[in-house]
């Protein structure tokens, strides 16, 4: 036989096999038919019964019950993570896979860890954080080395000059049982759907009607990034994201009411939204212009500005790339469940009615550029980019992301620590927002 014959049949038995192995009767085929393309879902976990002490969900009247400290045990056969506690509460733990987690989740708490413990690096635990995750809840993430079976919480009562502690025990397990039991449990699940379903009836409700906007008052929402358990990146003075974005974005939400806009604001407290959910509150409120505010950090400590991203058809550069990854990490930082078609960060397709979306925000990232550039540095080189940011992805909203500067960079940093400069940038993204509606 000659090579090349030979060659042809090797390379067409490698293209046909899997659709030869599709074709095949096996038992996933015929359970998706049978099911018509939805698989039926695994029973649900039982439900424990509340303790004492307040449940997921709720906020307790009076004080909040303090987590006074937390300790990471790391042994030959589990890692055992105690949390202490001035009240009971009810916690729930639960792995999540892809990436690897465990989240904790409990009702909302006063977080007083003086000196939050380290793991090694070394054990199960890689790495892990602590916040509020939604109002009522509080939540604890631990990024994982290994895949771990969670045990019980198992509560003790105080003594010998300790609060309520909650002990939980990490088991090393293999990668199938990981898989197998991960995911978030189906009533918290409901709740959340529940959740991001009364916060959209909200916004649907404070929406202004026709007749109020064709009056000509412009929509505008303004996004402060991260919030809650997710911190952002953290500035070498100490200054984090999630507070800087969050007070830019209360003055500018300020100075455009004062020149008469409706505005609307993802968030307005230290508080997580999942990023889905600030993409929904943009299209709910039918939004003009859709203004989401972060800062950067670059391993370069020397690089410093401003910048602006519009969205990209998935042609980000390397930097658009990587920028796109931090920002889009969002989700996965404060342990959402990205299973089962949640995930926001799917490849993005713009069709044609969304070209029109993004050659607006494309104009108003050019404008913004040029009246920021008056008072505050620029980034040197291309301040304005594209990349693939989940955030920007309403189709029907014009949208931009803002990265005010870099908190990796002393000077940058320092100066968006400043009323001065919050105020200077507010009144020079209000001025482009004038310029961009009273143009044609
Ligand atoms: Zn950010």
């Amino acid at each position: 036989m000659p090579l090349r014959v030979l060659l042809l049949l090797i390379l067409s038995a490698i293209v046909l096999a899997p659709a030869m192995l599709m074709a095949q009767d096996d038992p996933i085929s015929r359970l998706m038919r049978q099911s018509q393309g939805s698989l039926p879902a695994a029973p649900p976990k039982p439900v424990p019964a509340p303790g004492p002490g307040p449940v997921i969900g709720t906020k307790p009247k009076g004080p909040l019950p303090i987590v006074m400290s937390a300790r990471i045990g790391e042994h030959d056969d589990r890692t055992r993570l105690v949390i202490e506690l001035s009240d009971p509460v009810n916690l729930r733990a639960f792995a999540l896979a892809n990436p690897d987690r465990v989240v904790i989740d409990m009702p909302e708490v006063s977080w007083r860890l003086g000196a939050p413990p380290r793991p090694s690096g070394f054990g199960a635990i890689k790495s892990y954080r602590y916040g509020q995750f939604r109002a009522g809840t509080s939540r604890m993430v631990i990024d994982l080395n290994q895949p771990v079976s969670v045990s019980d919480s198992l509560v003790i009562p105080p003594s010998a000059g300790f609060g309520y502690r909650v002990v939980i025990d990490l088991f090393p397990t293999t990668r199938p049982k990981f898989d197998a039991n991960a995911g978030s449990p189906a009533d918290l699940r409901k709740r959340e759907t529940d959740a991001e379903r009364l916060a959209a009836m909200i916004a649907a409700q404070q929406t202004p009607t026709a007749p109020a906007r064709a009056a000509g008052k412009k929509i505008i929402v303004l996004d402060p990034g991260h919030g809650g358990i997710d911190s952002g990146t953290v500035g070498v003075n100490g200054l984090m994201e999630k507070d800087l974005a969050l007070a830019e974005g209360l003055i500018l939400a300020r100075v455009l009411r004062g020149r008469g806009y409706t505005v609307f604001m993802t968030r307005e407290n230290d508080t997580f939204v999942p990023l889905r959910q600030r993409v929904a509150i943009a299209r709910t409120h039918k939004a003009d212009l859709f203004i989401a505010l972060h800062a950067d950090a670059h391993p370069d400590p020397s690089t410093t500005g401003l910048s602006i991203y519009t969205l990209s058809d998935g042609r980000s550069d390397r930097e658009g790339a990587a920028l796109a990854k931090r920002e889009n990490q969002s989700d996965v930082i404060a342990g959402v469940d990205l299973s089962g078609g949640n995930n926001p960060v799917a490849p993005i397709l713009i069709d044609l009615v969304q070209r029109d979306t993004v050659n607006k925000s494309t104009r108003f990232a050019t404008q913004a550029i040029a009246r920021l550039s008056q008072v505050t540095d620029i980034l040197a080189r291309r301040p304005h980019r594209s990349a693939s940011l989940a955030v920007l992805t309403a189709p029907d909203v014009p949208s931009v992301l803002m990265e005010l500067g870099y908190l990796s960079n002393a000077s940058d940093a320092r100066q968006m620590n400043t009323l001065k400069w919050r105020n200077e940038v507010a009144e020079a993204i209000a001025d482009a927002i004038d310029g961009q509606f009273s143009a044609k």
